[in-house]
C-alpha cells in the first residue's frame, strides 16, 4: 500500500472540556463539554476509523491486527501510540500515570503512559502543573493529606509552541485555557491526586486514586529536559522535540514544498494549521487543518506542497 491512510477521530466529553474542537477544527463534537479528540487511536475506549482507500470503514485496531505489513510488522500486541487534541476549558485534575511495569501489575491489559504535549494555543496566563516539591513518599503523602497544594505542586507558565515531555510517574495537570496536541502511549489509565474538590455530572466528587498515585509517582520529581533540534530542508523547517523509547515527535513546517522519505515502520501525521497536498507516486491527496493520517510502511518518497504545520510521530 503506498498511500496515506486517513482517519476519523472519536471524541470524549469531560467536565473540563469546551467547544474549541468545533470552533477551531470544525469537528462534529458531541457537546459543549468536549475535552478530547482521540485523533489517531486503536484504544478500545475511543477508536479511530479509516475513511479513505481500500480499508475504508475499518477500525484502526482491526487494521493493526489484520494488516501488520502496513506497520512494518512492528512488534506490539496493540497499536502502541495514541494522538489526541485536548481542549482544556477548565483545569484537568492533578494526576499521574503508571509505567509499563505498574500498569501490567495494577491494571489488566494496559500499557503504561508516557506522554508529551505540544501547546497549540493558550491564554496569556495559562499554566500547567509539572512535577512537585516533595522529597520523599512520606512527605508526598503528608502534603496531600494536609491539602498543601500550593506548596506541593510545581507550576509552569506555557506559551504556544512549547513542548513538554511527561514520562510516566510525573505528577502533572494541563491548566485551563490550553489547547494541546498530545502524543502518548496507547493507554487510558490515570490516577487522580487532586481534583479541586469538583463534582461530576452526577453531583458526586470524582474518584481519587491516592494509593496507586503515590505508588507510581516519581519522588523526588525529575524534569527530563528536551532540547528541540531544528533543521531546514528544502522549503520546510523540521523540529525534532523528542526521540525516546516510546516515540519520536517532530514538527514539520512546510513553506511551499518538501520531498521526504517514509523510513519508519509507520508515521502518524496531524495537520495543525494550513492546507496543501501530499503527493505519493504522482497522485496528490489534499490535506487540511484538522486532518489526521498514517503513512504506512514502505510508502515511497512523498512530496508535501502548500503552507502548513504538521505534528508527526513514530515509534
Ligand atoms: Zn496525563
Amino acid at each position: 500500500m503506498n498511500e496515506p491512510i486517513f482517519l476519523t477521530p472519536s471524541f470524549q466529553e469531560r467536565i473540563w472540556g469546551g467547544t474549541k474542537l468545533k470552533s477551531i477544527y470544525q469537528y462534529d463534537i458531541p457537546s459543549a463539554q468536549t475535552g478530547e479528540c482521540w485523533a489517531i487511536s486503536g484504544h478500545e475506549n475511543g477508536e479511530s476509523t479509516v475513511i479513505s482507500g481500500e480499508y475504508s470503514g475499518e477500525k484502526l485496531s482491526d487494521l493493526w491486527e489484520n494488516h501488520p505489513e502496513l506497520f512494518g510488522f512492528y512488534h506490539s500486541e496493540k497499536f502502541p501510540l495514541l494522538i489526541k487534541i485536548l481542549d482544556a476549558n477548565y483545569d484537568l485534575s492533578v494526576q499521574v500515570h503508571p509505567d509499563d511495569f505498574f500498569a501490567k501489575s495494577l491494571e489488566s491489559d494496559e500499557l503504561g503512559k508516557t506522554e508529551c504535549w505540544y501547546i497549540i494555543d493558550c491564554e496569556e496566563d495559562a499554566e500547567i502543573v509539572f512535577g512537585h516539591h516533595a522529597q520523599t513518599k512520606t512527605e508526598l503523602v503528608t502534603m496531600i493529606e494536609n491539602n498543601q497544594w500550593d506548596d506541593l505542586l510545581h507550576r509552569v507558565k506555557v506559551h504556544p509552541g512549547d513542548f513538554f515531555y511527561v514520562p510516566s510517574g510525573t505528577v502533572h495537570a494541563i491548566g485551563k485555557g490550553t489547547l494541546v496536541l498530545e502524543t502518548q502511549q496507547s493507554s487510558d489509565t490515570t490516577y487522580r491526586v487532586y481534583d479541586y474538590n469538583r463534582t461530576g455530572p452526577d453531583g458526586e466528587r470524582r474518584e481519587l486514586h491516592l494509593e496507586k498515585a503515590v505508588a507510581v509517582a516519581t519522588v523526588p520529581h525529575i524534569t527530563k529536559k528536551v532540547e528541540p533540534k531544528i533543521c531546514r530542508v528544502d522549503e520546510a523547517t523540521i523540529t525534532t522535540f523528542v526521540e525516546d523509547q516510546y516515540f519520536s515527535v517532530h514538527k514539520w513546517e512546510v513553506h511551499n514544498r518538501i520531498e521526504l522519505v517514509q523510513d519508519q515502520p509507520f508515521m502518524l501525521v496531524s495537520v495543525l494549521e494550513g492546507n496543501g497536498t501530499i503527493q505519493v507516486n504522482h497522485k496528490a491527496y489534499p490535506i487540511k487543518k484538522g486532518q489526521h493520517f498514517i503513512l504506512p510502511y514502505r510508502m515511497e518518497n512523498f512530496i508535501l506542497n502548500g503552507f502548513m504545520s504538521l505534528i508527526v510521530s513514530h515509534p
